[in-house]
């Protein structure tokens, strides 16, 4: 398959990365995730925007314009005849010898790549199980860091536990999933943790406050505890991937009736109709 190398498509054999790359030894960089529809890269704007958001945050100078590098993703899926699928891009801070703080000159390296992947309708469906994890990534969980350890750690420990995602929390308080927003619905009100330094704001988690807007659903952009969670009418938790994915059981307790709700069923249905309408752009 071709792949992004800089500004350049190259057959991903010919790929080479430096032993001393910054993102390989020290998590130095950041990336994004971005959905491909049909052939069309979904919320590509919000996805770039955020992309350059997290570089400028940790000092990481992209050299190429938002519309060049959307134009480089749009014809590497078009390349390898991306239908429905993703595209990965990450830029770290390139190679030096290595020493903790940033070298004197520095050449970011980019990598892009695609896969094809199919929307997960069957679990959007039926909905999943989650798992309560003590949240213990650091404190700028805004940036769309390489380092993803504690997002890891915390993922397999849900993922031994025989659910799907890790709901994470900071003492009581709900913040996010190990990759993904968390929302609960109690009394026909959506609530979810507001976009603060301790969870990624999710693309996705945008267009559902939008949608909600749109439907006319009250939204609370407020942390939650645990207890409360559980308590809700209903429960979802959402990114790139996973779309909006009701939460069925925490911990092995019936979130509501144990299937998923009304409010997310229509949000289910709005994000899809608006999938439509993006396409045809
Ligand atoms: N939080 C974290 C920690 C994530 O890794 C992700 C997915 N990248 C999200 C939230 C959801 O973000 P998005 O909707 O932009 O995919």
């Amino acid at each position: 398959a071709w792949i992004l190398h800089n500004d350049t498509l190259i057959q991903e054999e010919e790929l080479a990365i430096s032993k001393e790359d910054r993102g390989y030894q020290f998590g130095d960089g950041i990336y994004e995730v971005i959905r491909i529809y049909e052939g069309n890269l979904f919320t590509a704007k919000e996805h770039i925007d955020r992309f350059y958001a997290s570089a400028e945050k940790i000092k990481i100078v992209i050299p190429y314009t938002k519309d060049v590098l959307h134009k480089l993703l749009y014809d590497l899926v078009e390349q390898n005849e991306i239908n429905n699928g993703q595209v990965y891009v990450q830029i770290t801070r390139g190679d030096a010898m290595r020493q903790h703080h940033f070298p004197q000159e520095t050449s970011p390296v980019m990598v892009a790549y695609t896969k094809t992947v199919e929307r997960p309708k069957e679990m959007m469906e039926a909905g999943v199980h989650g798992t309560f994890i003590e949240d213990m990534r650091w404190l700028r969980c805004d940036i769309k860091s390489l380092n993803l350890l504690g997002n890891v750690m915390a993922k397999q420990e849900a993922h031994e536990a025989g659910s799907y995602e890790a709901i994470l929390h900071r003492g009581e308080v709900v913040t996010e999933g190990s990759s993904s927003n968390m929302y609960g619905i109690k009394n026909g009100i959506l609530y979810t943790h507001p976009a603060t330094n301790l969870i990624l704001n999710g693309i996705t988690r945008s267009v559902i406050l939008d949608l909600c807007r749109n439907l006319g659903i009250e939204v609370q952009e407020t942390a939650f505890t645990k207890e409360q969670a559980l308590e809700m009418d209903e429960f979802f938790m959402s990114s790139t991937t996973a779309e909006i994915m009701p939460i069925v059981r925490i911990d092995g307790q019936e979130i509501g009736n144990g299937s998923p709700g009304e409010a997310t069923r229509k949000l289910q249905q709005a994000f899809e109709a608006n999938l439509k309408l993006t396409v045809k752009m």
